[in-house]
């Protein structure tokens, strides 16, 4: 069987070179229409104040039109002209009073989509497989977390609240010309063919080129960034010619996709401005025919007119945002698509017999078919110290991450106690077996709070008794307020062995039976090396500790040692007796000593 083959067998995850994955359109239309339904009282009251303020601005034209009338027969007194202005006011201060509190309205309901939706991202993106973002790389995630955020933010905020108001409006300024006179009202929807082709041409085009457009201007910003950063560089080595030509030909891809996108304007500007333009010179020929066969007012023509023009600028507002949500449907299908990754793990409600991880024929393969470990064999005992040597890329680090329950192995399995590491949850599986890296975060908040990540129901004792194993407490009890201290970016600065020492003392609060170390001898800073040492060891003391040696001192002192060579432990044994054998690790420890 090929290696391929026993990888599918086995239900590995399908191991993608390829970045995050990104949703089809009809999974952004339905997680959008999901974030709308989750909203909709907030929406309808939106719509509904809205609709109040375009009826309260129906009034105005109503009112001209009917002094139109009286005018023309001659009727209109002072008293009915002073009437209606003052109406007229009066409508006018009434549509600014219900617009600034449906504007409000609108405003709230789009900041929280966007805030729904911004915490679903968070909830999804720390809810990632470990594995995935380590294949993925952090820039992929970060780039969506903020690039594409960004992007949907203005169109979430102001553009969905404004796409349903000028929506409403359109909608309520059509009915209210019909009501006012169907006859006349005819000829402002002759204005319409021509808007519905002409968006009807522009919308679908247009996404594409602009996101075009954009990437153009970007390659440039980023081809004489480089050319600037790296100028000695490139004199030194002739690549002036060179790099003169990327930017031109980055020149000349940006211009040709301006000119797409001015063509595109070419024809959605004018269109739009006749069909806004066709619109009033049919209301008015129409209605003057219609005046003349007596079926319509001037006044009622006039009202309709007034309609007319009232439509240009939600209808323009309506083609601009929908444009707009179309280049943020891109950025939102990159958000929901982090969504869409599958889990590499199914947690069952399981409880493991004992405290021994061991593994059988455990294979990995970060592409299909490439296995960089071939079948290992290992079981670890309780409280001992296993030194993991061997030359580099041999796959001393991917065997301490299966031994960690990170990446489920692609074959064979590693168990806690009988059950397989991966049908722990998460945060059950954290309290058997944790890997330790040099990456040592802290986190804005206080002291405690950073400590409390690892163990959320801990005591200001445990909290201390966790500072005073990893001997942090002294310098903890002297910050200004103590172990309530603001701390990481913008509080109190910490020294990089301090904030090593909180990363340890994370630990003795999670208190997993099994320390993975990777790397951990840059885990000590050498100028604060013999502290963090202590802290280390105060740590490590009753746990068993599986240690990726890079320096063969350290396997010196452990245990057992075991050896890994493409792929396989090729010994494993206490030192002494590996040294005695003569073998490859025999051979290690010589060539080190003699150095
Ligand atoms: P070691 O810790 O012994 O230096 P690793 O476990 O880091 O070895 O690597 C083992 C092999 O797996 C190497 O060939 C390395 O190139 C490959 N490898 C490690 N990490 C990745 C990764 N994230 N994606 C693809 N290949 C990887």
């Amino acid at each position: 069987m090929t290696t391929e083959a026993q990888a599918k067998e086995s239900n590995a995850p399908v191991v993608d070179p390829n970045l995050l994955p990104i949703a089809d359109g009809k999974s952004v239309r339905t997680y959008s229409l999901g974030l709308v339904k989750d909203n909709r009282s907030a929406l309808i009251k939106v719509v509904v104040m809205h609709a109040f303020a375009a009826i309260a601005g129906l009034a105005g034209p109503v009112i001209i039109g009917r002094l139109v009338d009286a005018v023309t027969a001659q009727s209109a007194t002072t008293t009915y002209v002073n009437l209606s202005v003052a109406i007229l006011v009066a409508a006018i201060a009434c549509q600014s009073l219900i617009t600034r509190f449906a504007r409000r309205l609108s405003m709230v309901f789009g900041e929280n989509v966007f805030a729904q939706l911004r915490e679903n991202f968070l909830d999804t993106a720390v809810g990632l497989p470990l594995s995935v973002v380590e294949r993925s790389g952090t820039g992929d995630l970060v780039s969506r977390t903020t690039h594409d955020i960004n992007r949907v933010q203005h169109t979430v905020r102001f553009g969905v609240p404004q796409i349903l108001v000028s929506a409403a409006t359109v909608i309520i300024t059509l009915i209210a010309s019909f009501l006012t006179s169907p006859l006349v009202a005819l000829a402002v929807v002759a204005g319409l063919p021509l808007l519905y082709f002409v968006g009807r041409w522009y919308l679908p085009r247009a996404p594409k080129a602009y996101i075009e457009e954009s990437a153009a201007y970007a390659q440039i910003y980023a081809d004489v960034t480089e050319s600037v950063e790296g100028s000695r560089t490139i004199e030194s080595l002739s690549l002036t010619a060179a790099r003169r030509e990327l930017v031109e030909n980055g020149i000349d891809r940006a211009m040709a996709a301006e000119r797409r996108t001015l063509n595109l304007r070419t024809v959605l500007i004018p269109g739009m401005d006749l069909s806004f333009a066709i619109a009033p010179i049919l209301v008015l020929l129409w209605g003057a025919f219609m005046v003349s066969q007596g079926h319509a007012s001037v006044g009622a023509v006039t009202t309709v007119l007034l309609y007319t023009t009232m439509l240009v600028g939600p209808i323009w507002d309506l083609v601009f945002w929908l444009d707009e949500s179309q280049v943020a449907a891109t950025s939102m299908a990159r958000i929901i698509g982090v969504g869409q990754v599958e889990t590499d793990r199914v947690a069952r409600d399981v409880e493991p017999e004992h405290e021994t991880i061991s593994g059988s024929g455990i294979e990995y393969a970060y592409r299909e078919g490439h296995n960089v470990l071939h079948g290992i064999d290992i079981e670890l005992t309780p409280g001992e110290r296993l030194a993991v040597v061997g030359p580099s890329g041999a796959g001393k680090s991917t065997l301490g991450r299966m031994l960690a329950g990170i990446h489920p192995p692609t074959g064979g399995s590693v168990t806690v106690g009988n059950v397989p590491l991966i049908d722990l949850p998460l945060e059950d599986l954290r309290g058997h077996v944790a890997l330790v890296t040099q990456e040592h975060h802290v986190f804005v908040g206080t002291l405690a709070q950073n400590l409390l990540l690892a163990s959320p129901d801990a005591t200001e004792a445990d909290l201390r008794r966790a500072l005073g194993a990893v001997g942090a407490l002294e310098w903890a009890d002297k910050l200004p307020e103590g172990v309530h201290t603001e701390v990481g970016s913008g509080g109190h600065t910490l020294t990089p062995a301090q904030a090593q020492q909180i990363a340890l003392a994370r630990l003795v609060l999670l208190d997993p039976h099994t320390l993975i170390l990777d790397e951990a001898t840059s885990l000590l800073d050498p100028r604060a090396a013999r502290d963090l040492e202590k802290s280390l060891n105060a740590v490590l003391s009753g746990r068993t500790v599986v240690a990726i040696a890079h320096r063969l001192h350290t396997a010196h002192d452990a245990d057992r040692v075991a050896v890994v060579t493409a792929g396989q432990i090729s010994e494993i044994g206490p030192h002494d007796e590996l040294v005695a054998n003569g073998g490859d690790y025999a051979d290690l420890w010589h060539s080190w000593q003699q150095k």
